[in-house]
Parts: C-alpha cells; sequence; structure tokens
C-alpha cells in the first residue's frame, strides 16, 4: 500500500488497515514465528508550527523469544507516534534538530510514494526490546519446574531400572 504522505498531511486524511505479521518479512526475522495481526491508522496533521506530520498508532500483539530461558512469550505492541515529514534534501539538518529534543516527533522524509507496510515495519522494529526477556521471575518459575521434572524423570528411571534388576535376579 502507498500514500502520498505530504498529500495525507495537508488534506489530514485518515488511512487505517491490518497486515498480517507473516507480510512483514523484516518483522519476521526479529520475531519468534510469523503468528499475529497489527492493526494501523495513519492520520494526516500539522504541528503548531503548521508543519506536516503524521500521527501514527499501530497495535497488535507479536511473538517474541526469551533470550534468558529461549521459550516464547506474546509481546504486545502499542504504538502512538507523531513523525514529521521532512524534504528528503532537508533531511540531514532537520534530523540533528529533531534528535536534540525528545520531545519533538521524529522526522522522516516525505514521500509521494509512501509504503505504508514498510513504515509500521520500520516503527514496530523500533519499538520491540533489543534484548527480549520474560518479566522477573517468569524464567526462574519456568527453570526450576523444568529441574523438577527432569529429577522426577531420572528418579523413576532409577526406580524402573531396580525392578528390571529384581526380575533378572
Ligand atoms: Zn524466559
Amino acid at each position: 500500500m502507498i500514500v502520498d504522505s505530504l498529500k495525507l498531511a495537508r488534506e489530514q486524511q485518515r488511512v487505517a488497515g491490518r497486515f498480517a505479521v507473516a507480510q512483514l518479512p523484516r518483522l519476521v526475522e526479529s520475531l519468534l514465528g510469523n503468528t499475529g495481526d497489527l492493526d494501523y491508522v495513519i492520520a494526516g496533521d500539522k504541528d503548531t508550527h503548521e508543519r506536516p506530520l503524521l500521527r501514527l498508532q499501530v497495535s497488535g500483539v507479536v511473538q517474541l523469544q526469551c533470550q534468558r530461558c529461549l521459550e516464547g512469550f506474546a509481546q504486545h505492541v502499542d504504538i502512538d507516534t507523531a513523525l514529521r515529514l521532512v524534504a528528503e534534501a532537508a533531511l540531514d539538518a532537520e534530523y540533528e534538530a529533531c534528535g536534540d529534543d525528545p520531545s519533538e516527533p521524529e522526522c522522516i522524509a516525505a514521500s509521494s510514494e509512501l509504503d505504508v507496510a514498510a513504515l509500521i515495519e520500520d516503527e514496530v522494529l523500533l519499538a520491540l526490546p533489543p534484548y527480549p526477556r520474560h518479566e522477573a521471575g517468569v524464567c526462574e518459575s519456568k527453570l526450576v519446574g523444568a529441574n523438577v521434572a527432569s529429577k522426577v524423570a531420572s528418579q523413576s528411571v532409577t526406580a524402573f531400572s531396580a525392578l528390571q534388576a529384581l526380575k533378572v535376579n
């Protein structure tokens, strides 16, 4: 899906839709599996200085792999951000201004052919944790559970071997 970002902002139009995670290959590389959907709304607007911007909301659930216990878990995506549209030629100069002030919206290059899927993909990638992990305590309880399970298994093997030994005698 392609939109004219400046036209969207100027006419304060709104586009909304849903992407299956499987449609976003760069995102899938960072996930555990390709299940889930992401709903999005992009609304054209202007800032207090009459500069064009896009308000972007993305929500959904993706599957991440915990880097501690390697199990999967569901991560909610809930993005609500504003992106200021800057002429591509001015982007370098403007980018520094944007980067200096955290209260200012992020800048992206204005484009008459904005690829909506790529934009959503970029924003979701930025929003994901760099080192995905379960919340505190979750992995620990899983790991303790796994240890108990393997102990029980090894004990029952021992008991079974003892029975076998008895039978042989
Ligand atoms: Zn974990």
